[in-house]
């Protein structure tokens, strides 16, 4: 069951901590790469873990899963999280998501600055030392330069059910190869006409063992580095040593790696013979990747997202990015509660999406101002109003709580008067059973104001209501004393004419309308809900009138909303706010 929480990253790092696994952690290669790769003293006995990002675009909720997980687990254990943009791809690293992912990292709650050091880690960073380490290895007969065609090596790899074929260049002297491979470096051969593969053993049963590729040639110009090499390392390679570098004790990576485990320690095993890491090395632990029913977590199918217009943008409060789940009124506190929840597992399986919107409910209930909202409006007016509160322009003063559960928050207040905004569906003529809302005869209570009667309603020549019409029971108000000798069976919210606000009310529904998109024969863009964002005129109750950007309200009956962080406020002129739940349990009749 991947909806439990599990602990064992946790059992297995407090096992380490205990045997001192990782203490006097020290650098031992060669100095000039101590005093540029480290920041600061290592930290005996101290795990470090990192977030390793690539900045090809902005991160979604399985980054924040991980971003939790690892930066929470240092937290947890009085270690280092480091923060690690992984920068081996030669591709243009865009600085809008470089500045988005440490946004996201910050808002989320984390900081990179523990321990008096704020150094963000670039994998680009150690580009020498990963030539020089590709170096030795050749030297020590543990590496070749391969120069057969892509499909020839394709061929040649085998697969599962038979071994592979050894390249012809396999059995090329050191020499040889160190003379190939710095005149790879130097420019001298063009993009795929070789690369520098690992020397294992080309029969494995671990397909990924059989003589991985170390560098390719590209001969393309990097954000960091500019037009210095050439040659660039694969992930593979670069990852483990970007670890050792660092002196990470624990590197988390989602189960597709698990495979890669072996060369993972094949390699750290082999430069730790070599000199050029210190025991005790880095160790590669792998957990499930969240998947999120009707979610779909991939950056390459998000930016299609954003760049074909199926969405607003990155942030678009429909999207599983960290910043569109920040706009849609997710809470950093709800996503951290959220990844505790579902905890870390060994297995890949779907979490259902109910999961993070209790999260956030959960996390708002105690938090969020209460307010009352009409997000279909239809007039009820209350026909003995003028006679019995002395003219028909007369208001009547209610409140209500700013929280239920905490007196100390202060009433709301609001005016009740003939003509209140009521939701549509609180009226039907003739009622289904067990409606208990306004019908002709029928009592009901206006929440913290007055019992009326339905009278009946107007209609327009198509035959939509247009007006329900009521009257007043005397001496019901909410709060005065018999206010209860009138029993009713429905209590329904409402907004006053007089001091109502008119806002616009983003109703956001998933973005996919089935629990597993992209996993079937359909396109995803095919899987699109067509009705994940519908937009009402709604009217508010006056205390929301202050609301700011991002402020997080109950509305009654309706669920959680945010006032749009981009939209909505005085500068924009408009009030804007965004469903970002429904209640848990839907309003009772
Ligand atoms: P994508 O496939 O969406 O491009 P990625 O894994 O290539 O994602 P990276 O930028 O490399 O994106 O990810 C940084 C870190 O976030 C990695 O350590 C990766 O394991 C983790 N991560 C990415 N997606 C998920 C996910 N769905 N669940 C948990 N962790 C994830
Ligand atoms: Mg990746
Ligand atoms: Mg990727």
């Amino acid at each position: 069951d991947t909806a439990k929480p599990s602990n064992f990253l946790r059992q297995i790092i407090e096992r380490d901590l205990e045997q001192g696994n990782f203490a006097h952690r020290r650098w031992a290669g060669r100095p000039a790469d101590a005093a540029t790769h480290q920041a600061g003293e290592p930290d005996p006995a101290r795990i470090r873990t990192r977030f390793p990002p690539e900045p090809n675009g902005y991160l979604h909720v399985g980054h924040a899963k991980s971003i939790c997980l690892n930066f929470g687990l240092a937290r947890d254990y009085g270690g280092v999280c480091h923060m690690r943009f992984d920068d081996t791809n030669p591709e243009k690293e865009e600085i809008e998501y470089v500045e988005g992912i440490k946004d996201a990292v910050r808002w989320l709650g984390f900081s990179w600055d523990a321990h008096g050091t704020s150094h963000l880690y670039h994998a680009s960073d150690y580009f020498d030392f990963m030539y020089r380490a590709a170096e030795y290895l050749i030297e020590a007969g543990l590496a070749y330069v391969d120069e057969q065609s892509p499909e020839e090596m394709r061929a040649n790899r085998g697969d599962f059910s038979r071994p592979g074929v050894d390249s012809p260049y396999r059995s090329r002297s050191i020499e040889e190869n160190l003379k190939r491979f710095r005149e790879m470096r130097d420019g001298k051969l063009a993009d795929g006409a070789a690369v520098l593969r690992a020397k294992i053993d080309m029969a494995s049963p671990n397909i990924n063992m059989r003589d991985p590729a170390l560098y390719r040639i590209k001969h393309a110009e990097h954000h960091n580095t500019g037009d210095k090499w050439c040659i660039y390392p694969m992930y593979t390679y670069a990852h483990p040593i970007e670890d050792a570098l660092e002196n990470i004790t624990h590197s988390i990576c989602t189960l597709e790696f698990e495979d890669q485990r072996p060369f993972y320690d094949w390699l750290m095993d082999r430069l730790r013979e070599g000199g050029l890491i210190n025991p005790p090395q880095p160790r590669q632990y792998e957990f499930a990747r969240l998947n999120l029913t009707y979610v779909i977590t991939s950056k390459r199918k998000l930016k299609q997202l954003v760049d074909e217009g199926h969405v607003s943008g990155w942030d678009d409060p429909r999207m599983p990015t960290i910043v569109g789940l920040r706009r849609r009124g997710y809470t950093p506190e709800s996503l951290q509660l959220f990844s505790e929840r579902i905890g870390v597992s060994k297995a890949n399986g779907w979490i259902d999406f109910s999961i993070l919107e209790a999260a956030l409910r959960d996390d708002l209930d105690p938090k969020a101002a209460r307010a009352m909202a009409v997000l279909d409006p239809v007039k009820l007016v209350i026909e003995n109003w003028g006679d019995l509160m002395g003219g028909d322009d007369a208001l009547d003063e209610c409140s209500a709580p700013v929280h239920p559960h905490d007196e100390s928050r202060g009433r709301r207040k609001f005016m009740f008067g003939r003509e209140l905004w009521i939701e549509r569906s609180d009226y039907e003529e003739t009622p289904p059973k067990g409606f208990f809302r306004l019908f002709p005869g029928n009592k009901v209570r206006l929440k913290y104001g007055h019992v009326v009667e339905c009278i009946g309603a107007d209609k327009d020549a198509s035959g939509n209501v247009v007006r329900v019409r009521a009257k007043l029971i005397p001496d019901t108000k909410s709060g005065t004393p018999g206010a209860d000798a009138v029993k009713v069976k429905g209590n329904i919210t409402w907004v006053g004419v007089a001091d109502g606000l008119k806002a616009e009310v983003q109703l956001y529904d998933r973005l996919f309308s089935v629990p597993q998109p992209d996993t079937g024969e359909k396109d995803f863009l095919e899987e699109l809900n067509p009705e994940s964002l519908k937009v009402v005129t709604a009217y508010l109750e006056p205390s929301l009138g202050s609301a700011k950007g991002d402020e997080k309200f109950q509305f009654e009956r309706h669920g959680y909303f945010v006032a749009d962080r981009v939209e909505h406020g005085p500068v924009v002129g408009r009030s804007v706010f965004n469903r970002i739940t429904g209640l848990k349990d839907s309003w009772t009749k």
